[in-house]
């Protein structure tokens, strides 16, 4: 049977692949249409979103949307998800362990998706930068939104890295 979004999302819903699970309300797969021209991944569901299962609604993923609106891009269009989808205990950014168990169902993901672009959003999703299985994408970088509400230098930069996001995205068939 093919792989799809679905498959893979109720395969994440129960996933005790790593401890990350334990103590979280819901798994964060991820959201938007399996065309999505652009890729978006983040570093890790906080709070809201392990409250609710979808990814990106707290405060950082409203910074996000918005960039994607200044952008031109509706939110609608674009798939997000984070490099692991379980919330981390306090918070904390996920090891490197437990991103490794995640990541096939990220690359599945990217598989079923097949964007021409991708956004590594933050310095835990930037390390996928070399890996193969982007080969052939655009791949772009850029602060993750919860650094750039907090450091006006940070916004500036993301403002700079979304202007690049803007041509690039725009400019793809
Ligand atoms: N930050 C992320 O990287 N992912 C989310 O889903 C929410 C906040």
């Amino acid at each position: 049977m093919a792989d799809s979004l679905k498959i893979i999302a109720s395969e994440i819903n129960s996933c005790k692949k790593c401890p990350l699970y334990e103590g979280t309300i819901c798994a964060v797969p991820g959201e938007g249409p399996t065309n999505a021209k652009l890729f978006i991944i983040g570093q890790a569901p906080g709070a809201q979103e392990d409250k609710t299962g979808k990814p990106f609604i707290g405060r950082a993923g409203k910074y996000l949307t918005m960039m994607l609106e200044k952008t031109g891009i509706k939110r609608e269009e674009v798939f997000i998800t984070s490099t692991v989808k379980h919330f981390p205990p306090k918070n904390r950014p996920p090891t490197q362990e437990e991103m490794q168990a995640c990541q096939p169902y990220l690359l599945r993901q990217l598989a079923v998706v097949n964007p021409k672009i991708i956004l590594l959003l933050g310095n835990n999703a930037k390390n996928l930068k070399d890996h193969p299985s982007l080969k052939g994408k655009i791949v772009l970088d850029a602060i993750h939104p919860s650094a750039a509400m907090r450091f006006k230098k940070m916004a500036a930069r993301m403002d700079e890295e979304f202007l690049k996001l803007k041509e690039v995205y725009h400019s793809t068939p």
